[in-house]
């Protein structure tokens, strides 16, 4: 039965008079009797006449058209009053609102009817929404952040995020809750103070390094940052503590690390150390051995040229009949001891050039002499030697000649001397000559022969001391000691020029030297 009661037109002008806007409503089909102005414009109508006739349910969003039956109903039935509700709006302009809606039943021109206050909490609403969305946000950065996070007011811990409550659970504590922050946290007077100020000044702790405790044995270095925070509208301390120990090992690792690394380092340096010194004191061993060895040549050589003179000397002698007539084959061996005489007296000769050439005692004396004249002296000085080999032997001055050049005489003839020998040595026909010629810087002698020539991979060798080629059959046998081109060579060094082998094999051999003109 229809409780509330019994109303006339009179109703309405008081309803109009409250601050509230207000809505009646025909309880058995929900269409609305009578809207005051504030409702109309609440609802987005310009007048309440737009409005009045229409069902309420065209104003209420469609999942809550099931609450407003139910609570007509209700009122229906007898029911006194129904619970207030937030309805979402739905505005004849459109938009949406939050209205908060509180009904009683009365009797409105014998019709039973429903009297519904309305207050717009449209903001609240909207509010109470982004609040929700912050604190959801809120919620999830903390509930999955890797660092533990720790809530307290006044120092007892309120809330413990997932990884605190694993750490804590990992390490016996089974509750953080209702626990002393400090407990865990630097407990150290400066630490407490700092938090208690934050407490009533605000702001943020700086991150520190620490020492976090879960359990009386179980301490791990931490970097702990402390924010105020509004906690169910108290402050309150959250901390979140960053366990450090695995990047505090990684670094005692890299330490340890450079240890070794600078005790290897240390190692080898003492190492190599002591390898220069043991070369330091090879090389001066060295020095010594080489000085040894030039001094023991040198006397050597001195004593051996004293008797190869005698030897040479009296086999001359005898050879020549001067000493009595010989016969034939006595003839034949004189002449073999001259010949090895003097050519062991060359030897002598050669080592003694290369020992002083190699201990520095060589002397260059420059001066100038004529290149040409020079040349066909020593052509001349050979000739016999070729000839006697029916070799064409012959000296070619090239044009545009400088007519001095300024050099150590002795020690250019020496070059020549020795390339034309090996010339006329080792070529058993055909011809042997000496060129000249000259570039602007360069003054050259190239001496020419039609021999069997030097196989490519031994142009260098054979400038190297005691090396003799002499593994081709129609090469001849070698008589010197292999030490010619080495010491003619050095003497090109010394003259500041150079000395190579341009050879053809079986074309023969072409020796170049070259001297700077400036
Ligand atoms: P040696 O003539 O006393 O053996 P060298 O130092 O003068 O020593 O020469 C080294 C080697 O170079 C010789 O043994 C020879 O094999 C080679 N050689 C030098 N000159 C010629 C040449 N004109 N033709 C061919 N081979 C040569």
């Amino acid at each position: 039965m229809q409780s509330g009661g019994s109303y006339g037109p009179e109703l309405l002008g008081f309803l109009e008079l409250l601050p509230t806007p207000a809505v009646l409503l025909r309880l058995d089909d929900g269409a609305i009797i009578w809207l005051s102005s504030s409702g109309a414009g609440l609802i987005g109508a310009e007048e309440n006449s737009q409005v009045v006739g229409k069902s309420i349910l065209e104003f209420v969003a469609t999942e809550q058209h099931a609450f407003v039956t139910r609570d007509m109903h209700k009122l229906m039935q007898g029911a006194d009053r129904v619970s207030p509700l937030v309805y979402t709006l739905q505005r004849t302009d459109g938009k949406t609102g939050s209205v908060h809606v509180e009904s009683i039943p009365l009797v409105f021109n014998d019709t039973p009817a429903a009297l519904s206050l309305l207050v717009d909490v449209t903001e609240r609403e909207d509010a109470l929404i982004a609040l929700g969305e912050s604190e959801t946000r809120y919620r999830s950065l903390v509930e999955s952040s890797p660092d533990a996070i720790l809530v307290s007011v006044a120092g007892e811990i309120v809330y413990a995020n997932p990884t605190a409550a694993a750490d804590a659970a990992r390490h016996g504590v089974t509750e953080l809750e209702g626990c002393s922050v400090f407990e865990f946290l630097p407990s150290d007077p400066d630490h407490v103070g700092r938090l208690k100020q934050l407490y009533t000044e605000g702001g943020v702790l700086p991150w520190i390094e620490t020492i976090v405790r879960y359990h009386d044995d179980h301490a791990f270095p931490a970097e702990i940052h402390t924010t105020l925070i509004a906690w169910h509208g108290e402050p309150a301390a959250q901390t979140v503590v960053r366990d450090i120990s695995r990047r505090k090992a990684a670094e005692a690792e890299i330490r340890e690390y450079q240890d070794h690394l600078q005790q290897l380092v240390d190692e080898r340096t003492r190492g190599l150390e002591r390898a220069m010194a043991e070369l330091e004191s090879m090389n001066l061993d060295l020095m010594n051995a080489n000085a040894a060895k030039s001094s023991f040549m040198a006397a050597m050589s001195h004593e051996l040229r004293t008797p190869l003179n005698s030897i040479i000397g009296f086999s001359a002698i005898l050879e020549k009949g001067l000493a009595g007539e010989l016969n034939e084959e006595q003839a034949k061996q004189i002449e073999i001891i001259n010949a090895a005489g003097r050519q062991l007296l060359g030897l002598v000769g050669n080592v003694l050039d290369l020992e002083r050439i190699e201990s520095g005692r060589t002397e260059v004396i420059t001066r100038e002499l004529a290149p040409v004249d020079m040349a066909i002296k020593l052509v001349e000085m050979v000739r016999p030697l070729a000839e006697n080999k029916g070799l064409h032997i012959s000296c070619i001055p090239g044009e545009d000649l400088p007519q001095r050049l300024r050099t150590d005489q002795l020690k250019l003839e020496q070059i020549i001397m020795n390339l034309l020998a090996n010339g006329i040595k080792y070529t058993d026909t055909g011809s042997v000559v000496l060129s000249l010629s000259a570039d602007e810087d360069w003054f050259r002698f190239t001496v020419k022969d039609t021999g069997p020539g030097v196989p490519p991979d031994q142009h260098d060798l054979i400038f190297e001391e005691f090396y003799q080629h002499s593994t081709r059959d129609n090469v001849a046998k070698p008589v010197g000691a292999g030490l010619g081109l080495a010491i003619a060579r050095r003497l090109a060094d010394l003259l500041g020029g150079r000395l190579w082998l341009e050879s053809e094999e079986d074309v023969g051999s072409t020796f170049a030297l070259e001297l700077p003109l400036a």
